[in-house]
């Protein structure tokens, strides 16, 4: 038997209305800061990933699904959505048209991470980016968005954390501080700590083999690097943050696996969804739109996971039990009259209402079951006396309650009784 590739996932029926719950929220609340949707291919050259994230995060040396189509040109299914959206906005001058872009998206992202509970190599995530302004309040709202996003899905268990990784000049500075303090301490290092030494040295402030963190609680400290520029900046982030009832913690090892980011780094954190905690993370990326080929322009975004935020929810019991109801089930008394009641279901169906009926010929006991089984509001009877008499009954399952209805005025009969 064929299955689902490791790591992929179904999402089936009896799902889908948790699915639809989320995106319809992430809609209407990106809708009320004004953010327009956009939606990019689900591959791209290669090469855009590379520029924009970094040749040497793990996104990008280890987990992209790569390949070379039949025109021998190298495509990747895209990991993260920023780069991808970059691209978009350069390649239609989206800055030209004004001076502030604010576009959100939801999409699926490829990555070949190793498979566990809330890590998936095909995933989901909703995110923005916000280009065009330095202003920190931009930055804030991007925080106040992924904020109430999360906590109008019912989740109380949030860690907010936020951080400064000011500008790539004083990132650089840093770096080889820190490549001094852990000169004579590399040989105490986990093997993929080492690796990260030469390649993304701040990324061992992610690790989570005990060694490296007892090596990691005294290095030196990004933030306390940061030139006033960027202090002033992170500041006002922080103080829009608390006027706007957003709580936070600032962590300085707070770095994130992304190499394009200044100033404001964020995450946040849930306390219900075990090792994969983070539901979504984000910051500032002045130089990224400048190196992927645009005009210097500046921009700040967050990518949320939504089959994350499914599991905080399930774990944090927010997610209503899916209770399906149906306004009429169709029972069709004598076998003969399947046309009828198709005809009367398409009717109802054309009038906005959510109709079933049989089409497996089964007994008028086996019907009502079903009607049971699907929640019907109402159940509508076609045969029997009524029918001779040209009528209809429709019963209401909750009161129990009867009416004949004529045919002749079906719709407006059917109104009334809805409206009782
Ligand atoms: P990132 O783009 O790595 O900053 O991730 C942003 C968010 O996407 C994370 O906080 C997760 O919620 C989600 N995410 C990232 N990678 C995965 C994955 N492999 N499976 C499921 N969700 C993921």
């Amino acid at each position: 038997m064929i299955k689902a590739v490791t790591g992929t996932k179904d999402v089936l029926p009896s799902e889908i209305k948790n699915w639809y719950y989320v995106e319809s929220l992430v809609k209407e609340i990106f809708t009320n800061f004004n953010y327009r949707e956009i939606r990019t291919p689900i591959f791209e050259e290669t090469s855009l990933f590379g520029r924009g994230i970094g040749e040497e995060t793990d996104i990008v040396s280890k987990e992209m699904y790569t390949f070379v189509d039949r025109g021998n040109t190298s495509l990747t299914l895209k990991p993260e959505m920023t780069a991808a959206v970059v691209r978009a906005f350069i390649e239609h001058s989206l800055g030209a048209q004004q001076s502030i872009n604010k576009l959100f998206y939801i999409s699926q992202m490829f990555r070949q991470e190793r498979p566990q509970a809330g890590r998936l190599r095909q995933f989901h995530q909703f995110g923005a980016e916000a280009i065009g302004s330095v202003s920190p309040f931009i930055d804030a709202e991007i925080i106040v968005i992924a904020y109430d996003i999360l906590s109008k899905l019912g989740l109380k268990d949030l860690t907010v954390k936020i951080n400064s990784l000011g500008t790539p000049a004083i990132r650089e500075k840093y770096k080889t501080e820190l490549k001094n303090y852990l000169s004579d301490k590399s040989d105490l290092l986990s093997q993929e700590s080492k690796v990260r030494l030469e390649k993304n040295i701040l990324r061992l402030f992610d690790s989570k083999s005990e060694n490296d963190i007892a090596v990691m609680s005294n290095a030196p400290l990004l933030i306390d690097f940061l030139d006033e520029e960027s202090l002033l900046h992170f500041n006002s982030v922080k103080v829009a943050l608390v006027e706007n009832s957003v709580p936070f913690e600032v962590d300085p090892k707070l770095v994130r696996g992304l190499d394009y980011y200044t100033h404001t780094a964020f995450e946040i954190i849930s306390g219900k969804v075990g090792s994969q905690s983070a539901l979504c993370g984000g910051g500032r990326y002045d130089n990224l739109i400048e190196e992927l080929g645009g005009k210097p322009t500046p921009g700040v975004g967050f990518a949320a996971g939504i089959e994350r935020i499914l599991l905080a929810m399930e774990n944090e019991n927010v997610i209503t039990k899916n209770y399906d109801v149906i306004d009429f089930y169709l029972i069709r008394i004598e076998s003969d009259l399947e046309s009828k009641a198709f005809e009367l279901a398409t009717l109802l169906r054309r009038n906005n209402y959510l109709v079933e009926m049989d089409y497996s010929n089964r007994s008028v006991k086996a019907q009502m079951r079903e009607a049971n089984r699907l929640n019907a509001k109402f159940t509508l009877w076609v045969g029997g006396d009524e029918y001779k008499d040209d009528s209809v009954m429709v019963k209401n399952m909750s009161g129990g309650e009867q009416s004949k209805i004529s045919l002749k005025n079906f719709s407006s009969e059917i109104k009334k009784i809805l409206e009782k």
